[in-house]
This record gives C-alpha cells, structure tokens and sequence, in this order.
C-alpha cells in the first residue's frame, strides 16, 4: 500500500504545500537560479548538520525578512509532527538561526544561533532548564517584535 509521500508526484505535492504555506509569495515570485542553487545547497547542508532526510527540510525565501533589497532565507525541518524554523541572512547552515518567541513580546524572532545539533539541543534544553541562550547578532533590530518591545532597537 503506497501513501502519497512514498511516490515522487506525492513528495513534490508535500513540498509543494510545505513551501507555500511557509512563504505565501512562493507562487509569484519570478525566477532566479542564484537563489535556487542557495536553496538547494541550504537543503543538503540542513540534511547532513542536522540528521534528517531531505524531504523533511524546506527552504524558501523568508517573507518576513529584507535587507536592503535582500531576501532572508526561511527553513523548516519537519519531524515527528514538529516544526522547526529557522531564518539565514547569506543562506548558509552556519548563519542559521532559531524563530522563536521573544521572552519579551512573544513574537517570532531569530532567537538563536543553531549551526549544529549541539546549539539546536542548547536552545531545547532552555525551554526546559531556563539557562540563558545568547542571542544572535541583529537580534533587537527583527522585524518580529510586537510594537514597544523592550528588546527591540526599531521603536
Ligand atoms: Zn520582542
């Protein structure tokens, strides 16, 4: 008995999905084949780092983050029925960072530097122990936080 996700057609309509939801411009926006040998790469490197299969991982542009003209990069790992996101400025494994709540406002910020299975298992082990994470460069400056935030450069 096949499920969808074991022929390609059904893979690629998980994807498909996936990537959608993950960055609503996913559709419109126009081609550009720098940014997909990015997303490409970002997807083999996530898959080695972190230990997980290729289909779970998506990579997209980051809808929420610009600088300067220059798209973020959003991934996800999907695991047991657990979302993990990240954003990557240069869209490499060693600029990943963790979306997470900010302790302060509660909205999806980059919380964390996560370029290994080490830094992924700090930041799991916070929500439970409570040690503090140091927070990524450019932390108070995302765009994630609610208005007024006391964690946030921008207001
Ligand atoms: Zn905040």
């Amino acid at each position: 008995m096949n499920t969808a996700a074991e022929t390609l057609s059904g893979r690629a309509a998980d994807a498909f999905d996936r990537a959608r939801r993950q960055d609503p411009g996913f559709d419109t926006r126009p081609c550009d084949v720098q940014r997909a040998i990015t997303r490409r790469r970002l997807v083999r490197d996530v898959t080695d780092v972190f230990g997980v299969p290729c289909a779970a991982v998506t990579v997209t542009d980051d809808p929420d983050r610009e600088h300067g003209g220059w798209r973020w990069y959003r991934v996800t790992i999907t695991d047991h029925g657990t979302e993990y996101r990240f954003t990557s400025f240069g869209g490499t494994v060693d600029d990943l960072r963790a979306l997470a709540p900010c302790p302060e406002c509660a909205g999806e910020v980059p919380r964390a530097e996560v370029t290994d299975l080490a830094s992924l298992g700090r930041l799991l082990d916070a929500r439970t122990s409570g040690h503090p994470v140091p927070v990524p460069l450019g932390f108070g400056s995302d765009v994630g936080h609610q208005p007024h935030c006391p964690n946030s450069e921008g207001t």
